[in-house]
């Protein structure tokens, strides 16, 4: 039941009962007033008919009295009246008129007692109240009644009983009733077209309220409240819809300038305010992940934090990702769930073969199960997706799903992950620089080996780690002889050339895992990784001799040119790469001395002085 119907039905309830206890009081009170008017006559009527009847007795004309009986009886609502005598006046005086003996038990009764009584008859017609009064002998006044009746003071003489007729003031009583209902009901007619006047607006702004309430909780902030009247129900309609609007304003806003950060699609709800918190999470997550990404030390850690982003906050179970180096247009597969990548060895020499790469678009097997030729995994569904870090560094990642509704429910969370790409992209580019610019000052510039510096910061790392691990090091010091006069005879430019060309022939002779240094001028430092003694003599004899096989051509002349090299082994010379180096530059001192163009392995016996170095 709405609410101004409930309020109109208490209402009419209220009014009905008060007019109801009004109208039981009333007509309590009118038949309470009709008795006492009633008992109070008879007071009188019996105090005149005493009077009356002792002026009778008085003078001697009691044979006359039912005259005078008969005329109060007439009088107004005395319906009958008469008396009786009691046995002690009969006993004096006779039985009197044969109306005068007690006509039934409330006579006897009163006579008995003395006391006055009533009895009140109510029938459908008519109301009729019977009072009794005893008339007892007293000795006040003059003539008095012991003065002439045979009784002591108090005897019970006579009584009267009268019937009144009081249905006229039960009428009256039922006219007022009847008056006082009309004016109730017409009272209560008012009062509810009143109320419902005032109390309609409020009412029916509430309603309103409940709608558009109802509606923006479930995130629709486009209806509004409708303004009616110009009272306070107007103004808090007024208010709510300017409130309204500000919530839909700021909301829209909000969500316009989130949705630059974040795909709409992302959120699951459809609530603005939701909507809005979620993005919000989202965003916050992604902050988070950006800022602890900026602290990571390298690409790879990076890597392994996106890893961790697909695995647990995607639910990516199974994926490949690959690094591409766009300018040499190949790529390495950096990282596998689990098994082999599906286009391993396909893709890898020449990335043109990844079909997401070379189309840099989204590749996905829903359309075409053969889209790209280099997927070669069967009963699998795949979803790649290439992304450009910079002019020289880009990202594929493959998804692979067992069927289609993972692999769609993945496609849904695409553009959050792209979201999380993005957030990558200027970080991976600027540790990839940070690491290109490191790679570049432990370089040497002209012939591309790593420098002094490098050595400097890897070879106490490099000496523990080898102690622990039990690794050996063949380290080799070179020098080419008599280089100076290359410099003096064909200039500076030749001498570059020949320092290039021996550092080519050392990364021909070394494997992946030695390492090359240019130490100083045109000295070269090689650590050759787990190599015997015999291994480290054949790889210096073997740039040996490739070095002095070598010709430049010098002012037209073709120039040839001879090295020395000294060895030592680590960790059978010394306990630290560095006093390897300086035993590899001794045993380099002693090639130079024995002739030059050879290669001479460290003895401590032949240089006791390094004893105790
Ligand atoms: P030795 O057989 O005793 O080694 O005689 P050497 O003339 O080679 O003597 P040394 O090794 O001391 O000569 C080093 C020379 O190398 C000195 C310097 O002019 C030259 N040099 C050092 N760095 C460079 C460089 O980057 N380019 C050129 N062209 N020459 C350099
Ligand atoms: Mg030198
Ligand atoms: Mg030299």
């Amino acid at each position: 039941m709405k609410a101004n119907k409930k309020i109109v039905l208490i209402m009419a309830l209220m009014l009905i009962v008060i007019t109801f206890i009004i109208m039981a009081i009333v007509a309590i009170n009118f038949r309470d007033y009709a008795y006492q008017s009633a008992e109070e006559k008879s007071k009188i009527i019996a105090e005149i008919v005493r009077d009356g009847l002792t002026a009778h007795m008085m003078n001697n004309i009691m044979d006359k009295r039912s005259f005078f009986l008969q005329n109060i009886s007439n009088s107004k609502d005395v319906d009958s009246l008469w008396i009786v005598r009691s046995e002690n006046v009969i006993n004096q005086f006779g039985e009197g008129f044969g109306s005068e003996k007690p006509r039934d038990e409330l006579d006897m009764a009163v006579l008995k007692t003395g006391e006055s009584m009533k009895t009140i008859e109510e029938t459908s017609n008519k109301v009729l109240l019977r009072i009794s009064i005893p008339y007892t002998a007293s000795s006040y006044g003059s003539p008095n009644c012991l003065d002439c009746h045979n009784a002591k003071e108090g005897d019970v003489l006579g009584a009267i009983s009268m019937e009144f007729d009081i249905s006229a003031i039960r009428i009256l009583g039922g006219i007022t009733i009847l008056k006082i209902l009309g004016t109730s009901i017409i009272f209560l007619f008012f009062a509810i077209l009143i109320t419902n006047y005032l109390i309609k607006p409020y009412l029916s702004i509430l309603e309103h309220l409940r709608v558009v309430i109802e509606k923006a909780y479930r995130g629709d902030f486009s209806h509004r409240v409708k303004i009616s009247g110009d009272n306070e129900a107007g103004e808090v309609a007024k208010w709510f819809n300017t409130l309204i609007e500000k919530f839909q304003d700021t909301l829209g806003a909000i969500e316009q300038n989130i949705s630059l950060f974040i795909p709409h699609n992302t959120v699951s709800n459809k609530d603005p305010l939701v909507q809005s918190k979620e993005v919000i999470e989202e965003l916050a997550d992604i902050y988070r992940f950006k800022k602890t990404i900026e602290l990571d030390k390298d690409k790879m850690d990076i890597y392994e934090r996106l890893f961790f982003v697909m695995k647990n906050k995607f639910k990516i179970d199974n994926f490949a990702f690959y690094e591409v180096d766009l300018v040499k247009g190949t790529r390495k597969l950096i990282h596998i769930t689990e098994g082999k990548s599906c286009c391993e060895g396909i893709a890898d020499e020449d990335v043109s073969e990844c079909r997401a790469q070379r189309t840099n678009a989204e590749v996905s097997s829903e359309e075409f199960n053969t889209l790209c030729p280099s997927f070669k995994c069967e009963k699998v569904n795949y979803f790649c997706i290439p992304f450009k870090i910079n002019a020289e560094v880009g990202i594929v990642i493959s998804i692979t799903t067992k069927n289609c509704e993972q692999l769609q429910e993945i496609k849904k969370s695409k553009q959050l992950l792209d979201s999380y790409l993005e957030a990558v992209k200027p970080v991976l580019e600027s540790k990839i620089l940070m690491e290109i610019l490191k790679e570049s000052s432990l370089r040497d510039g002209l012939t591309g080996l790593y420098n002094r510096r490098f050595l400097e910061e890897f070879i106490d790392k490099a000496t523990s780690q080898a102690l622990r691990s039990n690794i050996t090091y063949g380290v080799l010091m070179l020098d080419i002889d008599f280089f100076k006069m290359v410099n003096d005879t064909y200039g500076h430019d030749v001498g570059d050339i020949v320092i290039r060309g021996l550092a080519n022939t050392i990364k021909t002779c070394v494997r992946q895992s030695d390492l090359a240094i240019r130490f100083g001028g045109e000295e070269f430092v090689i650590l050759l990784h787990n190599t015997s003694e015999e291994g480290t003599m054949l790889v210096a004899d073997k740039i040996r001799t490739q070095f002095a096989g070598q010709k430049f051509i010098a002012s037209g002349k073709t120039l040839q040119k001879t090295l020395s090299v000294g060895v030592s082994m680590f960790p059978e010379n010394a306990d630290s790469l560095w006093k390897c180096i300086k035993f590899a530059d001794v045993a380099l001192y002693k090639a130079k001395e024995d002739g030059r163009n050879r290669v001479i392995k460290f003895d401590l016996e032949l240089s006791p002085e390094m004893k105790d170095y």
